[in-house]
Protein backbone atom coordinates (compact mmCIF):
# COMPACT_ATOMS: atom_id res chain seq x y z
CA UNK A 1 0.00 0.00 0.00
CA UNK A 2 1.56 3.36 -1.17
CA UNK A 3 0.59 6.12 0.81
CA UNK A 4 1.65 9.99 0.13
CA UNK A 5 2.49 10.13 -3.16
CA UNK A 6 1.00 13.45 -4.10
CA UNK A 7 1.91 15.91 -1.60
CA UNK A 8 -1.44 17.97 -1.05
CA UNK A 9 -2.90 14.95 -0.30
CA UNK A 10 -2.50 14.29 3.60
CA UNK A 11 -5.35 12.23 4.41
CA UNK A 12 -3.58 9.00 2.91
CA UNK A 13 0.01 9.22 5.12
CA UNK A 14 -2.80 9.23 7.73
CA UNK A 15 -4.74 6.56 6.17
CA UNK A 16 -1.79 3.95 5.89
CA UNK A 17 -1.44 4.54 9.66
CA UNK A 18 -4.74 4.05 10.69
CA UNK A 19 -4.65 0.72 8.79
CA UNK A 20 -1.41 -0.10 10.25
CA UNK A 21 -3.61 -0.04 13.79
CA UNK A 22 -6.60 -1.45 13.00
CA UNK A 23 -5.13 -4.63 11.21
CA UNK A 24 -2.85 -5.10 13.81
CA UNK A 25 -5.51 -4.16 16.83
CA UNK A 26 -7.18 -6.47 14.45
CA UNK A 27 -4.64 -9.27 14.69
CA UNK A 28 -5.47 -9.76 18.20
CA UNK A 29 -9.04 -11.50 18.30
CA UNK A 30 -9.89 -11.52 14.68
CA UNK A 31 -9.15 -15.33 13.59
CA UNK A 32 -9.47 -14.08 9.79
CA UNK A 33 -6.71 -11.72 9.94
CA UNK A 34 -4.74 -13.84 12.12
CA UNK A 35 -4.48 -15.96 9.31
CA UNK A 36 -3.90 -13.66 6.57
CA UNK A 37 -0.90 -11.84 8.73
CA UNK A 38 0.26 -15.31 9.32
CA UNK A 39 0.12 -16.31 4.98
CA UNK A 40 0.67 -12.71 3.27
CA UNK A 41 2.99 -10.29 3.81
CA UNK A 42 2.02 -6.41 4.01
CA UNK A 43 4.13 -3.62 2.51
CA UNK A 44 2.93 -0.47 3.36
CA UNK A 45 4.46 2.96 2.43
CA UNK A 46 3.19 5.43 4.68
CA UNK A 47 5.28 8.87 2.47
CA UNK A 48 6.31 7.97 -0.59
CA UNK A 49 6.88 11.64 -1.97
CA UNK A 50 8.93 12.64 1.27
CA UNK A 51 10.39 15.75 -0.19
CA UNK A 52 6.81 17.10 -1.46
CA UNK A 53 5.33 16.21 1.44
CA UNK A 54 7.81 18.22 3.49
CA UNK A 55 7.28 20.90 1.11
CA UNK A 56 3.51 20.82 1.38
CA UNK A 57 3.97 21.84 5.31
CA UNK A 58 6.25 24.92 4.68
CA UNK A 59 3.95 27.80 4.43
CA UNK A 60 0.46 29.03 3.15
CA UNK A 61 2.70 28.89 -0.43
CA UNK A 62 3.33 25.40 -0.65
CA UNK A 63 0.23 23.60 0.99
CA UNK A 64 -0.89 22.64 -2.46
CA UNK A 65 1.94 21.32 -3.61
CA UNK A 66 1.41 17.99 -5.10
CA UNK A 67 5.01 16.76 -7.36
CA UNK A 68 7.96 15.87 -5.63
CA UNK A 69 11.01 18.16 -5.36
CA UNK A 70 13.55 16.44 -8.12
CA UNK A 71 14.88 19.20 -10.07
CA UNK A 72 13.70 19.84 -13.40
CA UNK A 73 14.73 18.81 -16.76
CA UNK A 74 17.69 20.92 -18.40
CA UNK A 75 16.00 24.74 -19.38
CA UNK A 76 13.46 24.46 -16.63
CA UNK A 77 13.47 26.24 -13.61
CA UNK A 78 10.43 24.59 -11.83
CA UNK A 79 10.62 21.41 -9.73
CA UNK A 80 8.89 18.13 -9.19
CA UNK A 81 7.19 15.58 -11.53
CA UNK A 82 4.21 13.71 -10.48
CA UNK A 83 4.74 10.47 -9.29
CA UNK A 84 1.36 9.57 -10.43
CA UNK A 85 2.10 9.93 -13.26
CA UNK A 86 5.48 8.72 -14.05
CA UNK A 87 4.97 4.95 -13.41
CA UNK A 88 5.51 2.74 -16.79
CA UNK A 89 1.94 2.19 -17.23
CA UNK A 90 0.72 4.10 -20.15
CA UNK A 91 3.18 6.34 -19.62
CA UNK A 92 2.56 9.99 -21.23
CA UNK A 93 -0.89 9.23 -21.84
CA UNK A 94 -3.83 10.16 -19.68
CA UNK A 95 -4.15 13.29 -17.75
CA UNK A 96 -0.61 14.47 -17.97
CA UNK A 97 1.48 17.43 -18.74
CA UNK A 98 4.62 17.33 -20.64
CA UNK A 99 5.29 20.97 -19.48
CA UNK A 100 7.72 21.16 -16.20
CA UNK A 101 6.20 23.56 -14.43
CA UNK A 102 2.85 21.98 -14.91
CA UNK A 103 1.13 20.17 -11.61
CA UNK A 104 1.02 16.86 -13.67
CA UNK A 105 4.68 17.15 -15.25
CA UNK A 106 5.07 13.35 -15.75
CA UNK A 107 8.47 13.27 -16.10
CA UNK A 108 11.07 13.46 -18.92
CA UNK A 109 10.92 9.47 -19.24
CA UNK A 110 8.66 7.02 -17.57
CA UNK A 111 10.55 5.67 -13.89
CA UNK A 112 12.56 8.72 -14.30
CA UNK A 113 12.29 9.40 -10.17
CA UNK A 114 13.32 7.67 -7.67
CA UNK A 115 10.41 7.38 -6.03
CA UNK A 116 9.20 5.64 -8.52
CA UNK A 117 11.94 3.49 -9.61
CA UNK A 118 12.01 1.98 -6.04
CA UNK A 119 8.58 0.54 -5.85
CA UNK A 120 8.90 -0.41 -9.18
CA UNK A 121 11.84 -2.41 -8.76
CA UNK A 122 10.43 -3.46 -5.32
CA UNK A 123 7.21 -4.87 -7.06
CA UNK A 124 9.32 -6.51 -9.59
CA UNK A 125 10.33 -9.81 -6.96
CA UNK A 126 8.03 -12.41 -7.73
CA UNK A 127 6.93 -12.78 -4.36
CA UNK A 128 5.64 -9.24 -3.78
CA UNK A 129 3.48 -9.39 -7.28
CA UNK A 130 0.60 -9.32 -4.74
CA UNK A 131 -2.64 -6.98 -4.25
CA UNK A 132 -2.11 -3.52 -3.90
CA UNK A 133 -4.52 -0.45 -2.97
CA UNK A 134 -3.67 1.57 -5.64
CA UNK A 135 -3.16 5.99 -5.37
CA UNK A 136 -5.82 5.96 -8.14
CA UNK A 137 -6.90 2.87 -9.26
CA UNK A 138 -7.94 4.43 -12.77
CA UNK A 139 -4.61 5.45 -13.38
CA UNK A 140 -2.79 2.81 -12.09
CA UNK A 141 -4.33 -0.67 -12.84
CA UNK A 142 -1.26 -1.61 -14.52
CA UNK A 143 1.21 -0.71 -12.14
CA UNK A 144 3.67 -3.00 -11.61
CA UNK A 145 2.67 -5.50 -9.05
CA UNK A 146 -1.03 -4.27 -9.19
CA UNK A 147 -4.00 -6.67 -8.89
CA UNK A 148 -4.69 -5.99 -12.16
CA UNK A 149 -1.53 -6.89 -14.16
CA UNK A 150 -2.21 -10.75 -14.07
CA UNK A 151 -5.73 -10.67 -15.30
CA UNK A 152 -3.82 -8.59 -18.73
CA UNK A 153 -1.56 -10.89 -19.02
CA UNK A 154 -4.00 -13.94 -19.30
CA UNK A 155 -5.78 -11.56 -21.51
CA UNK A 156 -2.85 -10.81 -24.05
CA UNK A 157 -1.96 -14.52 -24.09
CA UNK A 158 -5.15 -15.38 -25.61
ZN1 LIG B 1 -3.48 11.86 -5.70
Amino acid sequence: MDCGIHAREWITPAFCQYFVREILQAYKTDPKMQAMMTNMDFYVTPVLNIDGYIHSWKDNTTRLWRKNRSPGPLNCTCYGTDLNRNFNANWGTLGVSFDCCDPTFCGTKPVSEPEAQAVTYFRRKPERRLPVFPHHPLLQQDAPGSIWKPQLHRQQQR
